[in-house]
């Protein structure tokens, strides 16, 4: 396999069929947005030219990587980087006057995912595209991608994000793909037994496919997102009956089932439309993989040789069913030939433990929308039930727990567990506690079943295009192409102690931050001193993530400058982004504290700019690449056992942001890899956090016993940073402290602030601190992505023959 090419004539040759497309008359009458829009259509179609590689071994497994949420971020800068046209293009436009960068600048992000989740697998779709490993992405086109976030007075505004997929140029329309999907209606019990389904309604499910390409390697794979529209213009045969109404209304279903990304994280919300939306991205993707099985003619029953389908968390399970559905249907298979072919295909990776998260569905809300669904998923439990029976005979309290029908629900992890082959958690602790506290009966009854892949990123987009700086001067010292083989940093360690090379690297990280303070100064007008710690928390607002203990911690300080203005610290910018979910009003609150905190600290002479607080708006995969490589301390400080894995943590430490961390998710191994001394650890240990809990936390003693800690809860119970309004900051007060700090952030709060001191002090010792940063970046390869992909290889889809 080898590098795609791009002659520069070719690429401007296609450029002016783009601007000729939209009627003008020369490239100089485009807009800065249509240059962008021109200059990705012409490579899309370059790309699309390309003469497909040769596969090597035609009949390797194929993976089908199904996900809600793909949060692919801008992905022409990609594109051009992993294609290595990246030079050739920047070349042809500037000959025109054009700077590639500011063209790339125009492109808006495509967020169609949330977080953590969604970006792990766009990351997946990468690496599976760079190591040569078949495979296709599939997902849901969204009209409106997650909200666009603002502040007003400090409360977080929620917009729509209409990012325009109708012109998005790196989409293609593959329309002899479409898939009709029936949903709702009646079951019917034949005279032999057999049910049929008459669907009430049928949806066309449309394929758009964006191109995944892998590092200079001529790969490119689809990610096929599926949009919804009708079947027909409207239900004829209603509208025959009379039924105009009815026949309207189905239009408008149809329509709005790819319109919105729930802007869930980590919680799932029971909503009648996201199950709808959840079948529709199912049956579309099982349909297709039937499809592309059957055309290479191959029989039904082979299909787990050629065929595995990887459910990211449990919001595709739903394709568990279908697929036996079109086993039993469609094929008249028996049920255990349908059952072992699908038992076969299907693995899960659970991405949480916390309850809230774990998808249950009404079973009257299954039963109305998938009757034969869920007579299948009723089958399932029947035939599981006896298992469970063997093993634990007329043991209720266990049934209770493993059952995949219970108390009128449809639980979809266990419906998972019970139907794949594999199980996997995403980082070590989490998996070990997969199988220790959420399934343990499980493990018993199939202990090969369970698996860990620790999660990846891509260094392609995380460093490479992210850090261009940071990359060239890598590039500079090592010979291996280390952007694909992400271990080959390892070979920075040498020069952690040559001071040449620590003067590079710290003037790089002093550059990184001054394009962010200018970032930050275009967007909220507020000035950051780039010698000052950059402290970054960016990820989803969530309570379990804990940004209020970041900012117990920021007042903490504040009154520290306050009592002794000639306080011995380094000064410090302490950066957020985040988005919370709109019902979620406690996370709300939390990002109205630090807003209204910020305000307060950025206008106090006192603090002297020692002291600034940004809560950058938006957050996004764009932004993230702009706050990434300027960081200096990584915040990494969720209650322990409750992040499950965490992936900024790893694009952090990799563009040498040291992280403050608990030993949480993949913090514990980043330590290990790292060493102690190059992060701080701090605060409960999973045990520890089990045993305070159930010896009856208190959070009041940890008030009570802490003079600081008092003052700081005092200052936001008294009004005094929200203009008077004792009760602005209510609902987090409350969940702190009455309402039983269910995450533990007092109990935390001392150990923090002490590893916080710590960190200060480094970074006070320029030498100590760069030294630790560039041994960040050398020895965290392992959290590339493509390991990642190897690990799922080897342990899980046995693709590496
Ligand atoms: C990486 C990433 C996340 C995940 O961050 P965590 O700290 O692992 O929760 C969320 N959002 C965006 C935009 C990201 O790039």
């Amino acid at each position: 396999m080898s590098q795609p090419t791009l002659k520069k004539d070719v690429f401007l040759a296609a450029l002016t069929r783009q601007w000729q497309h939209l009627g003008l008359r020369s490239a100089q009458q485009m807009t800065p947005h249509q240059w962008w829009q021109a200059v990705s259509g012409a490579l899309a179609e370059q790309l699309a030219a390309q003469p497909a590689p040769v596969r090597q071994d035609s009949a390797q497994r194929h993976v089908n990587y199904i996900s809600m949420e793909f949060l692919i971020g801008r992905l022409t800068a990609n594109n051009l980087i992993n294609l290595g046209w990246y030079d050739t293009v920047a070349a042809a436009l500037e000959e025109q006057g054009i700077q590639l960068a500011d063209v790339l600048e125009q492109e808006t992000d495509p967020a169609l995912g949330n977080g953590g989740l969604g970006r792990l697998a766009a990351c997946f779709l990468d690496s599976m595209a760079t190591v040569g490993q078949p495979a296709t992405g599939y997902g849901l086109n969204y009209q409106y991608g997650l909200f666009r976030q603002s502040f007003s007075g400090g409360q977080q505004q929620e917009a729509p994000d209409d990012w325009q997929r109708e012109s998005y140029p790196w989409f293609r329309h593959n329309a002899a793909l479409a898939v009709d999907v029936g949903i709702g209606g009646e079951l019917e019990t034949l005279t032999d037994g057999r049910e049929l389904w008459r669907p009430a309604q049928v949806l066309r499910g449309e394929a758009w496919d964006l191109p995944v390409v892998g590092y200079r390697n001529g790969v490119s794979q689809p990610l096929r997102l599926w949009q919804a529209t009708h079947a027909q213009p409207f239900d004829l045969g209603a509208f025959n009956d009379g039924d105009f109404l009815l026949a309207e209304q189905q239009g408008v279903d149809a329509a709005s089932l790819t319109k919105v990304l729930y802007p869930n994280d980590n919680h799932q919300a029971g909503k009648r439309l996201r199950l709808m939306q959840q079948y529709f991205q199912c049956a579309c993707s099982v349909a297709d993989i039937l499809r592309k099985h059957h055309q290479a003619g191959r029989r039904i029953e082979e299909l787990a040789d050629y065929e595995v389908i990887q459910l990211n968390d449990t919001h595709p399970t739903i394709a568990i069913p279908e697929m036996l559905r079109i086993l039993l249907d469609e094929h008249q298979l028996a049920w255990d030939d349908a059952w072992r072919i699908t038992s076969r295909t299907f693995a899960y990776t659970n991405h949480t433990l916390m309850p809230e998260a774990l998808e249950c569905w009404d079973e009257e809300l299954v039963r109305s929308l998938l009757p034969r669904h869920f007579s299948i998923i009723k089958q399932i439990n029947a035939n599981f039930r006896q298992r469970v029976e063997q093993q634990w005979p007329q043991n209720e309290a266990v049934w209770a727990k493993l059952a995949v029908h219970y108390d009128k629900q449809v639980r979809m992890a266990n419906l998972c567990v019970v139907s794949g082959f594999a199980v996997n958690g995403v980082a070590q602790l989490h998996s070990d506690l997969v199988v220790k506290d959420l399934f343990p009966e499980y493990h018993q009854l199939w202990p090969q079943k369970f698996h860990n892949v620790t999660n990846g990123i891509t260094p392609r987009r995380w460093l490479k295009q992210c850090n261009p700086a940071l990359s060239a001067l890598i590039d500079s010292r090592l010979q291996r192409e280390w952007a694909s083989d992400l271990d080959a940093l390892q070979g920075l360690e040498q020069y952690a102690d040559d001071a040449s090379f620590r003067q590079q690297y710290r003037q790089i990280k002093r550059d990184n931050k001054v394009a962010l303070a200018n970032y930050v100064h275009g967007v909220m007008g507020l000035k950051l001193d780039p010698d000052a710690i950059f402290d970054v928390q960016i990820k989803r607002l969530h309570e379990y993530k804990r940004q209020h203990l970041n900012l117990l911690h920021i007042l903490s300080l504040y009154r520290q400058l306050r009592d002794n203005p000639n306080l011995e610290m380094a000064p410090r910018v302490f950066l957020f982004g985040a988005k919370a979910a709109p019902g979620y009003y406690l996370a709300k609150n939390i990002i109205y504290a630090i807003n209204q905190a910020a305000e307060k600290i950025n206008n106090d002479p006192q603090v002297k700019d020692r002291l600034k607080v940004a809560f950058i708006p938006d957050y996004r995969v764009s932004v993230a690449e702009l706050m990434i490589p300027a960081a200096d301390l990584s915040e990494q400080i969720s209650t322990a056992g409750k992040e499950a894995s965490g992936t900024g943590n790893m694009k952090l430490a990799l563009n040498g942001a040291l992280t403050i961390g608990t030993l949480d998710g993949a913090n514990v191994e980043i330590a290990e890899q790292v060493g102690a001394d190059n992060i701080f650890i701090f605060g409960n240990t999973v045990e520890q956090v089990k045993a305070l809990q159930a010896s009856g936390y208190d959070p009041l003693r940890y008030r009570q016993q802490d003079a600081q800690l008092d003052a700081i809860l005092s200052e936001l119970e008294s009004g005094a940073l929200s203009h008077g309004d004792k009760q602005a900051f209510e609902m987090m007060l409350h969940s702190l402290q009455a309402g039983g700090d269910p995450y533990l952030v007092l109990a935390d709060f001392a150990d923090y602030c002490q590893a916080q001191q710590r960190a200060d002090r480094l970074y006070r010792d320029t030498q100590a601190w760069t030294r630790s940063a560039i041994l960040n970046t050398a020895r965290v390869g392992m959290f590339s992505s493509d390991r990642s992909i190897r690990d799922y290889q080897q342990r899980i889809w046995q693709t590496r023959r």
